[in-house]
């Protein structure tokens, strides 16, 4: 039976000729639109044999058509709407999800560093400078009063340098490319030292013993789990010792009986056996987050003053850039990395170092850049501050709007994410959406289906809007705008 509804779909040529559908092709490139059609023409197949009645198919071809039938189980083969026009509905819904790239998004999940929504959004001012150079020509790597070859790390290793008291500074892609680069030039067929404690996993496919080995070094483990002594680092070292390596915790917190070697001890040990001593600082904090009621983050600048030889970290965790990474410390070892060939394979680009000149030129300021880069500006943010945001949304909701929705406001918590400060709680104020018509994961897809996308998180049945991560008052607006839609216009 299913064999004539088969039979029944039209070709994708005939689609693309289709009034519905080569609308699309103004806002689409025609391969695109091709594409969507035929992977819409699959889906459609599935359904009508059957296998597509359960979970994401059903709910898509549902949610395209406006319907709401999260809890049917239709029996097979469905009734389906083969016309052009609702053809098409499913058409959009493909080019607006599997096709729509990279785009801004609204961060309401509470989640500071949020890997899936980009890490930290830039200040202003670094997004300026990388519009600056996004067009055109620049000044990458040449010197404006000679005219010759320059280098592109210049202004961001001085700034490193004028920030944290380090001798000399290097930027490359990520954390994780500092390490390696770093390991590759100290320590590669050399032993490293480094605490049981400390073998961390980052995300999935950052784990120190793998970054270890793949960069030919040779992972000595000392101590145990919970206690490490200055003592297990001295019997380890051998002639064969390239490197003491230290790695910050970044994601997870061992508590109760502990002993960790901090950076001056291990610092004094490297200088008295002639070996370098590595901090793979993760986050790469520059301010002190004590000052603002939170744990103590340890910085960069106290790390290279404690006499670490090499600090590693991230640029697009604390410190509020773009994604990148960060090697400071003595001329001697980032001399010999900037040697290195591996250099070349992990060097960024100019939109990465406007970005992160820009950035860093903000800490130059003191307490400013608190108040001008994003992350630390949601660290800090006021609980009055985010209360103001929920009620600018529960209270600008239209009577119709408030006729499907429930919004209350209530306490909640922030978290930092990014593998930083883990298991800390940051007191916020949630919006809380309660759909009178709509299970709290449907009221969320429709949201994230919204232009721009708006992510949330979902507790007790309930969808939360947590506005600390919302990024300023036009965000605050595009939400209301997209709960009067869902309410008024696709919600009726
Ligand atoms: C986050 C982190 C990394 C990886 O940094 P990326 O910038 O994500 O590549 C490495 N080491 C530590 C300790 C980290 O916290």
């Amino acid at each position: 039976m299913h064999q004539d509804f088969l039979r029944k779909i039209p070709s994708v040529n005939e689609l693309l000729e289709s009034p519905e559908i080569s609308g699309f092709l103004g806002s689409h490139p025609r391969p695109i639109v091709a594409e969507a059609i035929r992977v819409a023409l699959d889906d459609l197949r599935r359904l009508l044999v059957g296998e597509g009645n359960k979970g994401r198919q059903t709910e898509r071809l549902d949610a395209s058509t406006g319907g709401n039938s999260k809890d049917e189980k239709p029996a097979t083969p469905l009734p389906v709407d083969l016309t052009p026009q609702a053809i098409s509905l499913l058409v959009r819904d493909k080019l607006q999800h599997s096709f729509s790239g990279i785009e801004h998004a609204v961060n309401a999940t509470g989640i500071i560093l949020h890997t899936g929504l980009g890490r930290a959004p830039l200040a202003t001012e670094a997004a300026q400078r990388v519009q600056n150079v996004l067009q055109g020509f620049c000044t990458l790597e040449i010197e404006k009063d000679t005219g010759k070859r320059g280098m592109r790390y210049d202004t961001v290793e001085r700034l490193v340098c004028m920030l944290t008291g380090a001798e000399a500074a290097l930027a490359v892609n990520n954390n994780a490319a500092a390490v390696m680069l770093a390991l590759d030039t100290l320590a590669k067929g050399r032993e490293v030292i480094v605490s049981r404690s400390q073998l961390v996993e980052i995300g999935g496919s950052f784990r120190m013993p793998d970054v270890m080995a793949k960069s030919g070094a040779i992972l000595v483990e000392v101590g145990t789990t919970n206690k490490t002594y200055p003592d297990d680092y001295r019997r380890a070292v051998t002639e064969r010792t390239g490197l003491i390596l230290k790695v910050h915790q970044s994601n997870f917190k061992i508590v109760g009986f502990t002993d960790t070697v901090d950076v001056k001890e291990l610092a004094a040990l490297g200088q008295a056996v002639n070996i370098p001593v590595m901090y793979d600082l993760g986050s790469g904090a520059l301010i002190d987050l004590q000052r603002y009621g939170l744990p103590h983050e340890p910085t960069v600048q106290e790390s290279i003053r404690d006499g670490a030889d090499v600090v590693t970290f991230s640029t697009d965790k604390l410190l509020g850039g773009p994604q990148g990474g960060i090697i400071a410390g003595k001329k001697k070892w980032i001399g010999l990395m900037e040697k290195n060939p591996l250099l070349r394979a992990l060097r960024v680009g100019k939109l990465t170092i406007a970005a992160m000149e820009a950035t860093l030129r903000l800490y130059l300021d003191g307490d400013h850049a608190v108040s001008k880069i994003p992350v630390l500006k949601m660290i800090v943010s006021s609980l009055e501050t985010i209360d103001e945001r929920c009620k600018r949304v529960v209270s600008r909701l239209s009577a119709p709007a408030r006729d499907c929705l429930n919004s209350s406001i209530t306490d909640g918590f922030s978290e930092m994410g990014g593998g930083s400060l883990p298991g800390e709680r940051i007191p916020t104020r949630l919006v809380v959406l309660h759909a009178k018509k709509m299970p709290a994961l449907a009221l969320a897809a429709r949201l994230r289906d919204n232009t721009p996308p708006i992510f949330t998180r979902i507790e007790q049945d309930r969808v939360c809007l947590d506005m600390r991560t919302v990024y300023n008052d036009a965000e605050v607006d595009m939400i209301v705008t997209a709960l009067e839609r869902i309410c008024t216009i696709e919600y009726s």
